[in-house]
């Protein structure tokens, strides 16, 4: 229950451990497209180019911008957290000169923000925001930023490693240009992969690219013909085979449960937690809180890491601590995916009675 990884189901587990087929065996490519086409369901997008990076979350976030970004361009970064924070390290890595809009810790960024922070900069050519902040554990509403964006000629980037498979996430109904996930939280599967997916509109973008991409394994210009099969399968890296097992089997548990069931489930459990913590006296950090990740303030006075240790060493329980300004002063607790079961929430919070004082 912590910030993720989240609980893995049994399932997922043995299809790790089928037969490793070649990268370009037909059957294995079977199940890469079928890989696809189920990360194309769970974002709620008809995008061509949707696949899995070889990579975790921060894998996502490096191709979306080193591909979107090149030297001299400007890009509009919203902050609120320490993975805001980071799409400005990788945008100016990318040779972008970044604006940052930044607020509290905890806060959601308003209609009102975005739309100063693009008439402040018309130059700019990609805003990038964080749907789910895990730091903080705030939901950014994303609704309405997409035509905001498209209307000043701008690219509209996400991050969704905390909400894909535990928050709605609508990329064709909001605009999104390009978007990456991790499969180690709501989806419940080891780390490793990044759902990624791009607009037509991203695409044109990378194709009137004046320079190369700043990274080669990333650079979605040669990647697009493994995964899309476009000019033939050809090979660039050898695809991590067995991780592409487990998504396509994540992926399949959560299209079984159906997105919007898990979607509710999320809430219920978040709803059911909220009120046991409250109930304790314990109080949520960010005015929008997230489902899948609970943050709240440690109550003065409290050795936080010596009872996250005691929910440990006792009860097998890992929640997470404080990130960044937070840390020491926040609990992180997760319920993403499998982990976010009544069991779970009950469970924890009578360890949690036991253990505060
Ligand atoms: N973005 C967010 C919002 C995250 O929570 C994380 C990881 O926790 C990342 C990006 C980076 O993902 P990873 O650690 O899988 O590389």
């Amino acid at each position: 229950m912590g910030p993720g990884p989240s609980t893995v189901p049994a399932r997922i587990l043995q299809a790790i451990s089928a037969p490793t087929l070649g990268h370009l065996d037909p059957q294995y490519i079977g199940y890469m497209d079928e890989t696809c086409e189920m990360i194309r369901q769970v974002y709620r997008t008809k995008n061509a180019l949707t696949f899995p990076v070889s990579g975790t979350g921060m894998a996502g976030m490096e191709t979306i911008l080193v591909n979107l970004l090149e030297p001299g361009d400007e890009a509009i970064v919203m902050i609120n957290g320490v993975f805001g924070g980071r799409m400005k390290d990788n945008m100016e890595r990318c040779g972008a000169s970044v604006h940052a809009v930044e607020i509290p810790w905890g806060k959601s960024f308003t209609p009102d923000q975005f739309a100063e922070a693009v008439a402040a900069h018309p130059k700019a050519k990609m805003l990038g925001v964080v749907h789910a902040e895990t730091s903080t554990g705030a939901l950014q509403d994303l609704s309405g930023v997409g035509d905001l964006l498209h209307d000043a000629g701008m690219l509209f980037a996400v991050d969704a490693v905390t909400s894909l498979g535990g928050h709605d996430v609508r990329v064709d109904e909001w605009g999104i240009d390009a978007i990456y996930s991790g499969t180690q939280k709501c989806l419940s599967c080891p780390p490793g992969l990044s759902p990624v997916s791009f607009s037509d509109r991203a695409i044109e973008t990378m194709e009137a690219r004046s320079s190369k991409s700043r990274s080669w394994y990333l650079d979605v210009s040669m990647l697009k013909n493994y995964y899309t099969g476009g000019g033939g399968r050809a090979y660039h890296h050898t695809a991590p085979i067995n991780m592409i097992y487990a998504l396509r089997e994540a992926l399949a548990i959560v299209l079984e449960e159906g997105l919007d069931a898990r979607i509710a489930r999320h809430r219920e459990m978040h709803g059911l937690l909220r009120e046991g913590l409250e109930g304790l006296g314990l109080s949520y950090i960010p005015d929008h809180s997230l489902c899948t990740l609970n943050c709240v303030a440690v109550p003065d006075g409290i050795d936080e890491a010596a009872i996250r240790r005691r929910l440990l060493d006792e009860y097998d329980i890992e929640i997470g601590g404080g990130l960044g300004v937070f840390a020491g002063k926040a609990w992180r607790i997760g319920l993403m995916g499998e982990s976010a079961s009544k069991r779970n929430v009950t469970t924890l919070l009578a360890a949690l009675k036991d253990c505060l004082p």
